[in-house]
């Protein structure tokens, strides 16, 4: 397991990874509806194609935020690493005050979910958007999935606990709410500001490094797929003009980089 440790201003930051995960990195035409193989191949360009999980942990004026809690049990041998890479650095999931989700996909959830051997934050609130929170609890209900039902059952009896967060809503000192809506209907990241640096957490945003040069492959997993390319291209625009440092939960473990826009496509160059 590792954790990649970084200040931000005064804000600490560990990046978790959770592991590796083979729904991420395996079977790339199924996820890219109507791209081929070769495309994909020749995109890769003898590049592997990542199935990292990235997870900050992030702490900002004495609270504590988990941004996500993994796969969990559920990974499978390659994931399920967040506690243990949390106790690494001295941290129990007793001491988290917030466990943030970005979005409700079982990569980013199902460690919360699971019957047995699932992660409990004593003390967490849980922050989400309106959004994520009813599009799921929606598409739960409807569904008969055993799976499905499981995680309705335990989003709802943990819903006292939830709170609901837009864009631009600060959830810690220098730590706001960022819009990423299109991979899942309230798909959301995180800004983090101190002491005039900056880091912007984009969690799904894309999931392949290729994406950046086809920000119009579309992944299968998409609830919006036309919203979401149009968020990738609006946030990477960003990324590119304002060099800001970015994390992403998909791309090689850390997934700190910074985006460039290079001939009319965008260029991932992660950090050393
Ligand atoms: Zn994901």
């Amino acid at each position: 397991m590792s954790v990649h440790q970084l200040k931000i201003g005064d804000i600490e930051c560990a990046v978790l990874h959770e592991g590796e995960s083979d729904l991420i990195a395996a079977n790339l035409a199924q996820r890219y509806p109507g791209v081929s193989q070769a495309q994909i191949e020749r995109a890769l360009a003898g590049g592997a194609p990542s199935g990292s999980l990235n997870l900050p942990c992030i702490s900002s004026g004495g609270t504590r935020i988990l941004a996500d809690v993994g796969f969990g049990a559920a990974g499978g041998p390659t994931a399920g690493n967040t506690e243990a890479a949390l106790n690494s650095i001295g941290i129990g999931l007793a001491d988290i005050d917030i466990v943030f989700l970005s979005h409700f996909h079982g990569d980013h959830i199902a460690g919360l979910a699971l019957d047995e051997n699932r992660m409990e934050f004593p003390r967490a609130r849980f922050v989400t958007t309106q959004a994520e929170w009813d599009e799921w609890i929606g598409r739960w209900s409807a569904s008969d999935a055993p799976g499905d039902q499981k995680n309705l059952e335990r989003f709802t009896s943990l819903q006292d606990r939830f709170s609901f967060v837009s864009a631009g809503e600060e959830i810690a000192p220098g730590v706001t709410v960022v819009d990423l809506k299109g991979h899942t209907l309230g798909h959301a990241g995180l800004l983090l500001e101190s002491g005039g640096e900056r880091l912007l957490h984009v969690v799904d945003l894309l999931h392949q490094p290729f994406q950046f040069a086809h920000t119009n492959w579309h992944f299968s997993f998409d609830s919006d797929p036309e919203l979401a390319e149009e968020t990738r291209r609006n946030t990477l625009e960003r990324c590119a003009a304002e060099g800001i440092l970015t994390l992403f939960y998909h791309m090689p473990f850390p997934g700190l980089g910074q985006v460039s826009e290079e001939g009319g496509a965008f260029v991932w160059n992660p950090v050393a």
